[in-house]
Order: structure tokens, then C-alpha cells, then sequence
């Protein structure tokens, strides 16, 4: 079957690959629609957390041999451990993620343990299906903060799980939304899905900020911006340095939460979401070109926000 396959750092090809090995308990899924992720962009500069040769994809949606229609989970937890206990299951100890351990969805078909699967409600189109993965960071970043309905909020970054936070916290009765992002292109849709203000940075003080983006810049104005006894939480993953007045932390009681992935809850809550939620900022793309569209994101030489492919 074909794939993009992540062959060697910094470099993704459309290759003809083996058939997935589908385990007990396992289904095949054909794919209809598989975006690519932003971790993914920055994750194959070097092979750290993702290995090559490997099938990435861990966001997307597509039809069982039967004719149903569903999305996945893609976090294989163990569900044994002390933290899947604890109702944890995005830090598992022996967590692992389909796209990143074990073969993805930039394929024909993708092998998927059963139990990570959601039947889609009818009228669910593909390209909504294939964002209730992103929706859910976005409903568990709004989880982590307290779900702070009224709050002064701000978004630092539009790219695709900025937009999604946008949307959950409008959703979630946020007071006002600041979103700041450097691309003009990428305001000017963060302002049509209903933030309040937007601009190439925060202003003023804000109760809670979501730091999308993940530079040293981005996480010292998650900080600065914030009230005393606010809450930033960083979910962008594009650089690992922080550089910030540490001792606000303390005196202001500030607090930054990191978040990563979900729990099942809140995948299902951003599958009914996903039911009615504009989505302009997604466009597909077949997967043969995906080596193509692939390069031109991970290089910033494209305007598309979302990308999926479609086998
Ligand atoms: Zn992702
Ligand atoms: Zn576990």
C-alpha cells in the first residue's frame, strides 16, 4: 500500500510499504483522512521521539471493514499502570502513541487496537473527523486551567491547535479571547472563528494563556501577561527553552501547567464539538502529494493551517 514515510531526518517520501501487521484485539482501518501535525513538522528534524523508517499520522478518521465509520485515540495507554489508575492515561508509563511508536495513518490502512475506536455520529464529514484529535488537546488544555468560563484569555499562536483553544474557549464561555500571532493571514482567521482581539502580541493582563506556539519568547509572555494567580498552560512544542522572571512564579503565585494529549472524556467531548464546528482553516490534499505539502509546512513555505491527507 502507499505511505508518507518518515525515512531520515528532515526528509518524508511517498513510499510503497508492507501491508500493516494488525495484532488481537487490533482492526484495520482504511483511512480517509489524516492531518499532519505541527509536532510532527518540528519531531522529524532529528529521529529522537520519532524513529525512522516510520509511518507517522496520528490524527484521523476513516472506515472499518464493516462499513462503520470511526476516529481513534491514538494514545495506547496500558490501563494497568499507577497513573492509568489514577485516570491518567496520556502519561502512562508505558504510553504508547500510533503515528510515533508504531505505524500511522499517512497510509492506505493503519492497524488499530479496537478498544481506541469511536463511531462517528452520521453527518460527521472526514475533514471534522480528522480534527476531533486536535479539539481534544484543546479540551484538555481547557480542562487543566479550571474550564475558567468568564475568563480573560489570551492564545499565544494561530496555527492549528491555537484555533482549536480559540474555539474550545469560546465555546466554554471565555470572557474575552486575545490571540496573538505574527502572520496577518492567520489573525484575520483567528478573527472570523470569534477571538476578540487579535495582533502580533498580548496586551494587558490576562487570567489564563495557552502558549501554542513553545519558544522562549512565547513562554516568558505566557508569564509576564498573566494576573497574579493566573494560569498559563504551555502546549506548544516547537522549541524546549523557557527563559522567564521565575520569581513572579512565587510572588504573584502564577502557575504554568504543561499538557499533553487527553483522556477518552475529553476525545469524545471534542467529537461533539467537532459536529458543528466551522472549519475553514483545514484543506485536504491527496496522499500522493503529501511528501510535497509535507516539505512545504515543515519549511513555513506554505499558507495552508491544517493539512489532511487523503489516501
Ligand atoms: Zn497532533
Ligand atoms: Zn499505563
Amino acid at each position: 500500500m502507499q505511505a508518507l514515510v518518515f525515512t531520515r531526518p528532515g526528509v518524508v517520501e511517498v513510499l510503497d510499504v508492507d501491508e500493516p501487521e494488525v495484532g488481537e484485539d487490533e482492526v484495520l482501518v482504511g483511512v480517509a483522512a489524516s492531518g499532519i501535525c505541527g509536532s510532527e513538522l518540528h519531531g522529524i528534524q532529528t529521529a529522537g521521539f520519532r524513529q525512522p523508517p516510520l509511518v507517522m499520522g496520528h490524527e484521523f478518521a476513516g472506515t472499518l471493514a464493516d462499513g462503520r465509520r470511526v476516529t481513534v485515540n491514538p494514545i495506547v495507554d496500558c490501563g494497568a499502570c499507577d497513573l492509568c489508575r489514577q485516570g491518567l492515561p496520556q502519561l502512562c508509563r508505558r504510553r504508547s502513541i500510533l503515528g510515533i511508536h508504531r505505524p500511522g495513518a499517512f497510509a492506505e490502512r493503519v492497524a488499530v487496537p479496537r478498544r481506541l475506536l469511536h463511531e462517528l455520529p452520521d453527518g460527521l464529514s472526514w475533514e471534522a473527523a480528522a480534527v476531533v484529535e486536535p479539539l481534544a488537546n484543546a479540551v484538555h488544555v481547557w480542562t487543566l486551567a479550571g474550564r475558567p468560563a468568564g475568563a480573560r484569555v489570551g492564545v499565544l499562536g494561530a496555527g492549528p491547535i491555537g484555533l482549536v483553544c480559540l474555539e474550545v474557549a469560546r465555546r466554554g464561555g471565555a470572557g474575552h479571547i486575545a490571540v496573538a500571532d505574527l502572520a496577518p493571514d492567520r489573525l484575520a482567521m483567528a478573527e472570523r472563528l470569534g477571538a476578540d482581539a487579535v495582533g502580533p502580541a498580548l496586551d494587558g493582563e490576562l487570567d489564563m494563556i495557552v502558549d501554542a506556539v513553545g519558544v522562549a519568547a512565547t513562554h516568558r509572555d505566557s508569564v509576564s501577561r498573566l494576573r497574579p494567580g493566573g494560569t498559563a498552560v504551555w502546549i506548544g512544542l516547537m522549541g524546549d527553552d523557557a527563559d522567564f522572571e521565575s520569581t513572579e512564579l512565587i510572588r504573584q503565585e502564577k502557575r504554568v501547567l504543561g499538557s499533553f494529549a487527553y483522556n477518552d472524556v475529553e476525545f469524545v467531548e471534542a467529537m461533539s464539538i467537532a459536529t458543528d464546528c466551522e472549519l475553514p482553516w483545514v484543506r485536504s490534499f491527496p496522499l500522493d502529494e503529501g511528501a510535497e505539502i509535507f516539505t512545504e509546512l515543515m519549511y513555513g513555505r506554505s499558507d495552508v493551517v491544517k493539512a489532511l491527507l487523503r489516501p
